[in-house]
């Protein structure tokens, strides 16, 4: 199966679909941290994107769609992938449809983690990621600890679109180009809403209770 979770900045994607991929058997797919790595390589589209980053606007979906094309295309993810942060608009969505059809694949749901702009604001500001595992933490909400962390603390980051200027944006751009995604999926009738607002394993329970009951 793959899965799509979607939701404003900081809604709890990352941490969602981190504990998805570790519970059952998925790969986690973030463009958002496919073109951070760009940029942390200095290459050309590194280089050409950055500032679409750092301003909260999306980056253009050729550039996208050539990343999507790349895992879709690979055996090794066939049908097990967690879309996190894509599609972002609704061109998107109808790309990875074709892409999906294109390479013998299926959407199997959508989970839309909704939330307010307060909580995302102080989730936002809290956030910390490790530079070397991916994992993502929240100063306030969910420290790094013993239990759920085992690298070196020297590689907690924060990212450098987690400012408040930025998250304006970046709600922004979910408002106008990312939420009408929403209206798509519900009329292809693979849309789960869930409460983003509540503590994270108990969002957790439900999205694995939806996860499960798809596979059965
Ligand atoms: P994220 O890590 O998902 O919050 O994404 C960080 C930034 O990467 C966004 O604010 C956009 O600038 C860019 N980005 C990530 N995914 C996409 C996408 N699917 N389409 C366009 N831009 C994206």
């Amino acid at each position: 199966m793959n899965i799509i979770l979607c939701g404003p900045p900081g809604a709890g994607k990352g941490t969602q679909a981190g504990y998805i991929v570790k519970n059952f058997n998925l790969y986690k797919v973030s463009t958002g941290d496919l073109l951070r790595d760009e940029i942390k390589n200095n290459t050309d589209l590194g280089n050409k994107i950055k500032s679409k980053l750092d301003q909260g606007l999306l980056v253009s979906d050729d550039i996208i769609n050539n990343l999507i094309v790349k895992i879709l295309s690979d055996k090794k993810y066939y049908n097990r992938l967690i879309f996190d942060g894509y599609p972002r608009n609704l061109n998107q969505a109808k790309s990875l449809d074709l892409l999906v059809k294109k390479y013998n694949q299926k959407i199997s749901c959508v989970l839309s983690l909704n939330i307010d702009k307060e909580s995302i604001i102080k989730r936002i500001l809290g956030r910390l990621v490790c530079t070397k595992c991916g994992l993502t933490f929240n100063k306030y909400f969910n420290p790094p600890q013993k239990e759920n962390y085992n690298c070196n603390l020297i590689y907690l980051k924060t990212r450098t679109d987690d400012n408040e200027k930025t998250i304006k944006n970046r709600f922004d751009t979910y408002t106008k180009k990312t939420a009408p995604i929403i209206n798509y999926y519900i009329e292809q009738k693979i849309l789960h809403e869930i409460d983003g607002t509540r503590e994270i394993n108990r969002i957790y329970d439900e999205i694995r209770s939806i996860i499960t009951s798809l596979e059965t």
